[in-house]
């Protein structure tokens, strides 16, 4: 097991990956792996149903190991399906299936799990964790325009592509097309700012590690813009963001630190948050998850890349991360030893807000 202390190994750096070959150690690795009794399945990715999509797979037979896939389209955090799967209600008088399950994560899918295990949401010998460095993630939106411009059809697969990973570009293959991209113009925008692409917490790991592409106290220019806003700015800046919310609570869902049994936003009796779609009720459901998450958000932008409007949920959570940061010198999904920062008090904590 490594823990955050195992940090970037300077000797084993590197900037550009064998996807292939990672690929079938990881299958390798599946398939010890489920050669225990005591394992259940191995949660990894796949390439999806149609254009540059990677799905979730869950494999329990080792036939089935050649789904498994590394590549730089596999953005999914699968941090939230321990909670998901392992913590579904039992129908009555079955007994719990206490089989181990595995789980592949890159660096930002890991701090989901640190999390959880941080606040023992789920005990650790439950779960064997796969790393995987990862040197960044291609994003469609920024791919795509490019695809069209080198005459490739727009819906091609992404088992059409033959990527190479040349440290700072990529080179693609597609049929007969060949063609290069600096890896900064194609990668989410995450990935540009990552200070860890390293899984902070493995049993395996897969490959290398990495260089992060950014430090410790980067990657808040748009918080410091928004903090630079009058009050009136900023309420009509995010009067426009929170309009636009449709309350599909995707963002909820696929966060790998919202959890609970029971979401406040489903709750009738107190109706905390009222059901019907309008800025005042959106507002409410975005201050109180947003508060929900302080301490707690472990920065892995899933829930903006899936929100279907584009409200950049992040200009929030980051906000709230520099506080702790700054306040508590805290930073969560680090530590899985490591109590949540709002579970521990110290007389020198600031308290300027007690009378
Ligand atoms: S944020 Fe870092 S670990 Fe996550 S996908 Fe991007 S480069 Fe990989
Ligand atoms: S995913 Fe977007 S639209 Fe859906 S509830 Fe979240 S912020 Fe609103
Ligand atoms: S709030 Fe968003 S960025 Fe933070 S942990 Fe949840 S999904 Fe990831």
């Amino acid at each position: 097991m490594a823990d955050k202390d195992t940090g970037t190994d300077p000797a084993q750096n590197a900037g550009a990956q064998d996807y292939q070959a990672i690929t079938l150690k990881l299958r390798d690795e599946v398939k010890k792996l489920l050669q225990n009794k005591d394992m259940k399945y191995v949660i990894g990715w796949t390439a999806g149903s149609y254009g540059l999509r990677i799905s979730p797979v869950f494999i329990e037979d080792p036939k089935d190991l050649d789904k498994l896939v590394w590549s730089p389209f596999c953005i999914n955090s699968l941090a939230v399906y321990p909670t998901l799967e392992e913590k579904l209600p039992l129908p009555r008088g079955t007994p719990e299936d206490t089989r181990r399950i595995g789980i592949v994560v890159k660096g930002c899918d890991s701090r989901g799990l640190v999390q959880i295990l941080s606040e023992k949401g789920f005990p650790r010998e439950h779960v064997v964790i796969l790393g995987i460095p990862c040197t960044g993630q291609i994003d469609p939106d920024k791919f795509l325009p490019l695809l069209v411009d080198k005459g490739v059809a727009k819906n091609i697969k992404m088992t059409d592509i033959d990527v190479t990973d040349q440290n700072d570009k990529f080179k693609f293959k597609i049929n007969n097309i060949e063609f290069e991209s600096a890896k900064a113009e194609v990668i989410y925008d995450k990935c540009l700012t990552c200070k860890y692409p390293n899984p902070i917490l493995f049993d395996i790991q897969l490959a290398p590690q990495v260089e992060p592409r950014a430090k410790a106290g980067e990657g808040y220019e748009k918080v410091a813009e928004l903090s630079s806003m009058t009050d009136d700015e900023r309420w009509a800046y995010w009067a426009e963001k929170f309009e636009r919310c449709i309350r599909c609570y995707a963002c909820r869902d696929i966060c790998p630190v919202c959890y609970c049994k029971e979401c406040l936003t489903e709750k009738w009796e107190p109706d905390w948050i009222n059901k019907s779609k309008n800025l005042t009720e959106n507002t409410m459901f975005h201050i109180t998850r947003a508060l929900h998450l302080a301490g707690r958000c472990i920065d892995c932008h899933e829930c903006e890349r899936t929100c279907p409007v584009g409200i950049p949920l992040l200009e929030i959570y980051k906000r709230i991360e520099k506080e702790i940061i700054d306040q508590f010198d805290y930073e969560p999904g680090l530590e899985s030893e490591a109590k949540p920062v709002f579970s521990t008090f110290n007389p020198d904590d600031p308290g300027q807000f007690i009378l």
